[in-house]
């Protein structure tokens, strides 16, 4: 069978009654032109982390955004914060202190969950 070097990816939905939508909201109140992002993926394209790694900015920043946190602290760590995605961003999100603040975040939730 020709491997045309794409697949369909499996169907799934996000519970929006249910996600915590508010852990984004204080990390775009830190960050405000991270509501700015039209999810184009430039900054992935670029990312420098991309390039050793299958780390995907665009992909975690809309788990993130949607509440789904599962496993994207181990993510955000392959980012270097080295800023070459800021500089490709079409609508000028701050994307290295986005990345700053949704890890600071994360290690709260990690930090609030060992400590209950
Ligand atoms: S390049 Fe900018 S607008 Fe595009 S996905 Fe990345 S952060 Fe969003
Ligand atoms: S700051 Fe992080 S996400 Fe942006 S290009 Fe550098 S390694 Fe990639």
């Amino acid at each position: 069978m020709t491997n045309w070097g794409f697949h369909i990816a499996k169907s799934r939905i996000i519970d929006m009654d249910t996600a915590d939508l508010g852990v984004y909201r204080k990390v775009a109140a830190k960050v405000p032109s991270a509501k700015l992002c039209l999810m184009c993926g430039a900054c992935t394209a670029s990312c420098t982390a991309r390039n050793h790694t299958p780390f995907n900015l665009r992909k975690n920043h809309l788990l993130f955004r949607h509440g789904q946190f599962k496993g994207l602290a181990k993510e955000f760590d392959k980012c270097m914060l080295c800023g070459k995605c800021r500089l490709v961003c079409p609508r000028g999100v701050n994307t290295r202190a986005l990345i700053y603040n949704m890890r600071m975040a994360l290690d709260n939730l990690n930090y609030t969950r060992i400590k209950k």
